[in-house]
């Protein structure tokens, strides 16, 4: 037997017994004749004390760190007792020890704070993993599969699997694929995700399915994505949008509670996208704190009205504002009160080249009830209380206004709120918040394709109301270019994300599962009717054989991981994760293949 007991386990009430541990050296100090081991294992670390008779032989047998020993002896109380480890009241007086295997000097330290940078823990990331650190962030990770899997097994869901090996259809994301050896020339993809399979499932009949699982796409990888990444994919029949939402706020109290004890019994708020755009910058909204933005000049449109162009801000021959798209404004509490200084150091932090803004105007709503603005040249203390008013700022508060393009002014503006609200300690990494972001656009143009493509993905249905739209207009849209020439471009779909602190934690949608409106789906998307055939088809005959109403949702398990974890980073979440350039450091992948490979795979590299 290799070990009686783990390296977290004794304590005062085992003292005076013989045990047997085993794990890896962390650390040695040499006492004169005495020596003491810090023995560490998954548990936790122990302390051996070697005596006088081992210690001679420790000498001659020098013991280094990371190797891994055997170590018999007696638990004895500490006389110096460290109470920041739960086993640290007592110590193992050794009989003897036995090393099991030596460890070359590892690359860097084993420790919480460990001296390794990024790339040389990603090397040998098996040792990284030996960090307590990294330790609990795959311990919560497993807390969180594990209570999904409680609950959803609750609730009847069925986990099934599903292929890896499958069809490429572009769409959304880059596949990654896989070329056939036995089919030469022909090639499968890795699922961006279980979509189509688990709607077949529906189809078949297991009508609560979910599936913890690896999704592949190939994207340029921005910060913090991975190429292989994980789902909690979930799908229902014969429910409705508010089934669903109340079915996975559940799963994620659920977690919540399983997890962090954290008892989540306030209901989950409900906003739609557009509400979302509009107040926040953005469809993720971090709603632990409010300061809202306001729009002082728009050619928006908000619940089907324009908001009149020029009531608000008006035209003082102030080019900047005059000739912008979109002018937002944020009113920040307290802020009155700030020094040039401060306001000289937020203008440059919109000037940076990830927010690109010209500059910041601001005013000032003064203690007093006076206005002061830093346009004051342009603009009367009348107009400047107009706007405040408008964007309901209190006295002592100051608004903050950017002008400029319109999706450029609202990232950046969404972005100041964000780093304004972390300044303000608004934005507490233990304090949890989560929301529905409801309604969003069906279809949206991708500058990229140059062409209009699904919002979410081809198989989310429109809003009930819109379905009829959808069905009884003939698209003569395929090639529609401008965003508001496409006809269907108000349509909204019957889709949802939830949102955790400000981010996107999971999303999906109600499905379409009739034949015909997949199709004007298809259509819409400006594919022909061959090459949906093509692409789709086995979707299509799908529904025409009895497929029931159903929808679903996934969660991004790795990012629901990091937020549970306080991290703003998912690689710290996954045991063997690639970096940024989607290289993984260790196994040195992507690599070449030899020329017998690629012969049988009937494939030449271009030079
Ligand atoms: N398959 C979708 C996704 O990966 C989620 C869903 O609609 O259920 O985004």
């Amino acid at each position: 037997m290799y070990r009686t007991h783990d390296c977290g386990e004794l304590r005062l009430g085992d003292v005076s017994r013989e045990v047997t541990l085993a794990g890896w050296v962390q650390s040695i100090r040499k006492f004169g004749s005495i020596s003491f081991i810090d023995l560490r294992d998954r548990y936790g670390i122990t302390q051996l004390l070697i005596g006088e008779a081992l210690n001679e032989y420790l000498t001659e047998t020098p013991l280094g760190r990371e190797f891994v020993i055997q170590a018999t002896g007696i638990v004895s109380e500490r006389s110096n007792k460290n109470l920041q480890i739960p086993t640290g009241e007592i110590e193992i007086k050794v009989s003897r020890f036995t090393i099991l295997n030596k460890s070359a000097t590892p690359p860097f330290t084993i420790q919480d704070d460990t001296d390794g940078g990024d790339d040389l823990r990603m090397k040998y990331r098996y040792l990284d993993l030996r960090r307590n650190e990294v330790k609990k962030n795959l311990e919560l990770r497993y807390a969180v599969n594990r209570a999904a899997r409680d609950y959803l097994h609750q609730q009847k869901f069925m986990d099934i699997e599903t292929p890896f090996l499958i069809k490429s259809t572009p769409e959304g994301a880059r596949d990654f694929v896989v070329p056939s050896r036995m089919n030469p020339g022909q090639f499968y993809a890795l699922p961006q995700s279980p979509q189509t399979f688990k709607q077949l499932l529906m189809v078949s009949g297991y009508d609560r399915y979910y599936q913890v699982v690896k999704c592949f796409r190939d994207e340029d990888l921005r910060a913090d994505r991975q190429p292989e990444f994980t789902q909690i994919d979930c799908e229902m029949s014969f429910i409705e949008q508010d089934d669903i939402l109340r079915m996975f706020e559940g799963l994620i109290k659920f977690i919540f509670k399983q997890v962090k004890g954290i008892d989540y019994t306030e209901s989950v708020e409900r906003m739609s996208w557009e509400d979302a755009m509009w107040n926040y910058g953005n469809d993720k909204p971090d709603i632990r704190f409010d300061m809202k933005i306001t729009n002082i000049k728009s050619p928006l449109k908000r619940n089907g009205a324009l908001e009149a162009e020029g009531q608000i801000i008006g035209h003082a021959n102030f080019n900047v504002f005059d000739q912008a798209e979109t002018i937002l404004a944020i009113s920040i509490p307290a802020a009155a009160a700030w020094t040039r200084k401060q306001f000289d150091a937020w203008t440059d932090w919109v000037k940076r080249p990830q927010i690109g803004m010209q500059g910041l105007v601001y005013i000032r709503y003064n203690e007093d009830g006076t206005i002061k603005s830093s346009v004051d040249k342009f603009y009367n203390e009348e107009r400047l209380a107009a706007i405040a008013g408008f964007c309901e700022a209190k006295k002592g508060d100051a608004i903050l206004i950017l002008a400029g393009r319109e999706e450029k002014t609202r990232k950046a503006i969404s972005e100041l709120r964000l780093e304004m609200g972390e300044q303000m300690g608004l934005r507490n990494k233990d304090e949890f918040k989560l929301l529905w972001v409801l309604d969003f656009p069906l279809f949206e143009y991708s500058e990229e394709d140059n062409r209009w493509v699904a919002r979410h993905h081809p198989f989310t249905a429109p809003k009930p109301d819109q379905i009829a739209v959808m069905i009884n207009n003939d698209p003569a849209i395929r090639r529609a270019e401008q965003y508001l020439e496409h006809p269907y471009a108000g349509i909204k779909a019957n889709a949802y994300d939830m949102v955790l602190n400000g981010n996107e934690i999971g999303g999906g949608s109600i499905r379409i599962y009739q034949r015909e409106l997949q199709e004007k789906m298809f259509d819409a998307l400006g594919m022909t009717r061959e090459e949906a055939n093509h692409k789709f088809g086995f979707l299509l005959g799908a529904f025409e054989y009895g497929a029931p109403p159903h929808g679903g949702i996934a969660f991004g398990f790795d990012r629901l991981c990091a937020i549970l974890g306080g991290s703003e980073s998912i690689r710290d979440f996954i045991a063997f994760p690639k970096n940024n350039s989607g290289r993984d450091v260790m196994l040195d992948a992507p690599s070449t293949i030899d020329d017998k490979q690629l012969n049988e795979l009937s494939i030449e590299i271009k030079a």
